[in-house]
């Protein structure tokens, strides 16, 4: 896979840590030759995103701060990949937020105002994303963005988070036909349940896991270094022909009916 994205610039956005799907995406790509632009959401996780991105071989990325419920940050992000970097080719968007009291209980009892929250971090964030991206993509583009089976089906607990997956999955089919004839894909990737920052707030998180492992076909759960190597087949021409999509790197969890 070495070489697959050789001369192509890539933005990953949502890196927190070493755990981060962001990170095992950005893994992927700089060993297939991308050159990476990193954002990280304010000063807090800086550091740790620098720490990271200096253990990578090649020493060519680029960080910027980036609150995707601020505007102004999203557009000084373009404006600053605009003039150092020029043409992008990718962007992985790997974000999402709800809060903790919204993801245990009944969805019944979401709260407007977490509501908004969720929708807008997890969803709206991939309209502005894209918007910004689309006059910087000039050589055609592939958008990825992170989703789970929660958005399709109903999993405890994930109550508000999955219907702002159901709303992304629906934004992705949107989005692929607005930019699609500028040559620009948009696709998102299912991905199994992965010990991360953000799952930690989901309550029953380790029984999840341990259902996958006993039921998935693969019976294992995934690791971020299968949903980095999908994301890589979606940044490169081998993926050429799809776009709109719904991947599902989960061992295969998501066929079963039991
Ligand atoms: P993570 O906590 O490592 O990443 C979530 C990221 O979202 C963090 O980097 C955080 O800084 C960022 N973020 C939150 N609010 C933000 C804001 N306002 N502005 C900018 N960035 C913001 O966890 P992760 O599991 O790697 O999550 C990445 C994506 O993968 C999310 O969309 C998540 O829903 C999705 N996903 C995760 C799993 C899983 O089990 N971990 C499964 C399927 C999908």
């Amino acid at each position: 896979m070495q070489g697959l994205l050789e001369g192509k610039n890539i933005l990953i956005m949502g890196v927190a840590n070493k755990r981060s799907i962001a990170w095992g995406i950005a893994q992927s790509a700089h060993r297939a030759g991308a050159r990476l632009i990193f954002t990280y959401q304010g000063e807090r996780l800086e550091a740790n995103v620098r720490e990271l991105v200096a253990t990578l071989p090649r020493q060519d990325s680029l960080l910027l701060p980036c609150d995707v419920t601020k505007d102004e940050e999203i557009d000084a992000v373009f404006a600053r990949i605009r003039d150092e970097v020029g043409v992008l080719h990718g962007v992985a968007h790997c974000i999402a937020y709800a809060k903790t009291e919204e993801l245990e209980g009944e969805f019944v009892n979401t709260s407007r105002d977490g509501y908004h929250l969720a929708q807008d971090v997890s969803v709206y964030s991939l309209v502005a994303v894209a918007r910004a991206a689309r006059p910087l993509m000039t050589e055609g583009g592939s958008i990825v963005t992170l989703t789970y089976l929660g958005g399709e089906r109903v999993v405890k607990n994930y109550n508000v988070m999955g219907v702002a997956k159901a709303a992304l999955e629906m934004a992705v089919r949107y989005l692929a036909n607005d930019l699609g004839p500028d040559g620009i894909r948009v696709n998102a990737i299912s991905a199994g349940p992965i010990r991360t920052l953000a799952a930690k707030g989901i309550r029953g998180f380790n029984e999840i896991l341990k259902t996958i492992e006993e039921k998935a076909p693969l019976r294992r759960t995934t690791d971020q270094s299968e949903v980095g190597d999908t994301a890589l087949f979606l940044f490169s021409d081998l993926s050429r022909g799809i776009t709109g999509e719904v991947i599902h790197v989960d061992s295969g969890y998501h066929i079963l009916g039991y």
